[in-house]
């Protein structure tokens, strides 16, 4: 059974990160979206809710999980017998930072893959941080996260205030 490893803030989930999930659903037996929780990095969103709003934003996928991790992501292959690490790519920007990181885990386990999946063009700008901004100052939601993400996106920043 070919698992693929999603790992990812999503803080929260954006229509850029479901278009990935379900693209590399029809190509791996088993997707697990895997959420990072880091204690260094500040979230609005807990771990648990980041979860919860992907679950409610993927209904319908029947081979897609998605589970908490706190460490390296390669301990977290280990316990699942998975070999893919699958990272989304968006600008030149991104292309850095994600050739690093797939280096760093080579490095520290040369039998796994990082496979990295080109944005599609309709949401190559979108960016959790970017819809946060949107929905601080009120701008539509519409278009960048799934509707199940958009009332509590509004309800948790204005608790932050
Ligand atoms: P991280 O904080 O680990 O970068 P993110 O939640 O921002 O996590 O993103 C998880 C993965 O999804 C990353 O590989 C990122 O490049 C990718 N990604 C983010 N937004 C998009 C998008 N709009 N389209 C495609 N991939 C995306």
């Amino acid at each position: 059974m070919k698992t693929a490893i999603y790992p990812g803030s999503f803080d929260p989930i954006t229509l850029g990160h479901v278009d990935i999930i379900e693209r590399i659903s029809k190509m791996f037996d088993r997707v697990i979206v895997l959420v990072s929780e880091s204690p260094q990095k500040s979230q609005l969103f807990t771990s648990q809710e980041r979860k919860a709003l992907i679950e409610k934003a993927l209904p319908n996928l029947k081979n897609v999980e998605v589970d908490i991790h706190e460490g390296l992501t390669i301990d977290y292959l280990k316990t699942k017998n998975a070999k893919i690490i699958v990272r989304g790519l968006r600008a030149v920007v991104d292309f850095e930072y994600e050739m690093t990181m797939a280096n760093i885990n080579r490095k520290l386990d040369p039998t796994l893959e990082t496979l990295l999946v080109f944005a599609n063009p309709e949401y190559y700008f979108v960016s959790s941080r970017g819809v946060k901004e949107v929905a601080r100052y009120g701008g539509s939601l519409e278009g960048l996260v799934p509707d199940c993400v958009k009332q509590p996106l509004i309800q948790k920043l204005k608790a932050g205030r």
